[in-house]
């Protein structure tokens, strides 16, 4: 995750990490848990595969006809809220499929709310009426992350295969700020919608969204299928880049936050536009990079749980070679923390097997190898470079 507007406008927040890093568990605010000793990710959770869509690009492979067999009961999901309450982890986010369309995500909410763990919902806001609004603030979800991928209904519908999506989704933006609940908008950026990303920021900050957050493509699920067809050029992703950078200089960082995902490689461009503006933020921001050592969190700040309960080290990370374990077989803090596990100690201790322009690059500590689930999708082999990095050296 390139945090531009963290990295642009968040002095200060180097030393909080750096304070709470040793610190126990309970000594620690909850914004900093994921930077502390022991490994406590933010856990993406698809609790369902269902959806109510069936989008061109979507990891899980979701649609209204995946079947529910072999998903979590209630009581298991129940027994994994409260091994990650006791474990501690910063924030579960639920996703799917569509979170909304599991029928008991209220109770799920309600106990991890109990629990205290704090929530957000990862959706594609077509079924979030006014009413489904307040209840996702009241069973204490804080934030919702909505899909918005085009800033016309034709480019958005497309997309999520589904004629009147759009309009059924900038409703959805309507119900949660009616309702107080803190929303932002979730964008795949593609070669279908790259040319509409300026009126995408700006419908997002009309829309009252509080992040705007953008995913570049990963081939996995149906993003296999179309990676080729849809995936960005050097020209492109610099040129969105670029514009991203320039959007969080002129937004107040209260009003909007802006980050990309899936390419830690982007703090590379972060950090020489901050230079070339000879930003006062900018010793900051690289200290702050420099502490996360290496962008990527999946096996470390990042996890997933799919709705069987597997356990992967990042939602895209999804192949069987990604495979951590399965919540049916052993707790989820068991797994995570068993430093024996061959999954997670390769993508924790990655670095020095890289290959390619990987190994040799001067940014590779600062980047991390940028994303290993592209690496392998391209060449079969997981420590190979990422084809999906620009940056040439001087
Ligand atoms: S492996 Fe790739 S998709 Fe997964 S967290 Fe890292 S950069 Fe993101
Ligand atoms: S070549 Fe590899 S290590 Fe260097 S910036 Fe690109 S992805 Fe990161």
């Amino acid at each position: 995750m390139n945090r531009i507007t963290q990295c642009m406008h968040g002095r200060g927040t180097v030393s909080g990490v750096m304070r709470h890093r040793h610190k126990q568990q309970g000594d620690v605010p909850s914004n900093f848990l994921a930077f502390s000793g022991m490994y406590r990710p933010v856990v993406f959770w698809n609790i369902t595969d269902r959806c109510n869509l069936s989008c061109t690009h979507c990891y899980n492979k979701s649609g209204p006809d995946r079947s529910t067999a072999g998903e979590l009961t209630t009581t298991e999901a129940m027994g994994v809220i409260d091994d990650l309450a006791d474990m501690g982890v910063p924030l579960i986010l639920f996703s799917g499929g569509e979170p909304l369309m599991r029928e008991d995500i209220w109770d799920l909410a309600l106990h991890a709310g109990s629990r205290g763990l704090k929530m957000a919902l990862s959706t594609n806001g077509t079924l979030i009426t006014r009413e489904v609004a307040g209840r996702i603030k009241e069973c204490g979800i804080e934030y919702a992350g909505i899909s918005l991928d085009g800033a016309r209904a034709e480019t958005h519908d497309r997309f999520r295969n589904l004629p009147g999506a759009f309009e059924q989704t900038i409703a959805a933006f309507a119900a949660c700020r009616e309702a107080g609940l803190r929303c932002g908008v979730r964008n795949t950026l593609t070669k279908e919608n790259c040319h509409e990303l300026e009126e995408i920021v700006d419908l997002a900050i009309s829309l009252g969204a509080s992040r705007f957050c953008l995913y570049w493509l990963v081939p996995a699920g149906r993003g296999i299928d179309s990676y080729s067809r849809l995936q960005l050029d050097k020209t492109e992703v610099t040129d969105a880049l670029s514009l991203l950078y320039k959007k969080a200089k002129e937004t107040d960082p209260a009003t909007m936050e802006f980050l990309t995902v899936d390419a830690p490689q982007d703090c590379i461009h972060l950090l020489a536009s901050m230079e070339k503006d000879r930003s006062e933020d900018l010793a900051d921001a690289r200290k702050l990079l420099e502490s996360l050592k290496g962008g990527c969190s999946a096996g470390t700040r990042v996890a997933n749980i799919d709705a069987q309960g597997n356990i992967f080290p990042c939602q895209f990370a999804r192949s069987p070679e990604f495979l951590v374990g399965n919540i049916r077989s052993q707790s989820f803090s068991e797994l995570w923390n068993d430093s024996q596990n061959p999954v997670l100690a390769r993508f924790r201790e990655k670095q020095a097997q890289f290959k390619g322009r990987c190994r040799t690059c001067s940014h590779r500590d600062l980047c991390g190898g940028g994303c290993r689930v592209r690496a392998h999708a391209a060449e079969g082999d997981f420590y190979a470079q990422d084809p999906f990095c620009f940056f040439e050296e001087p």
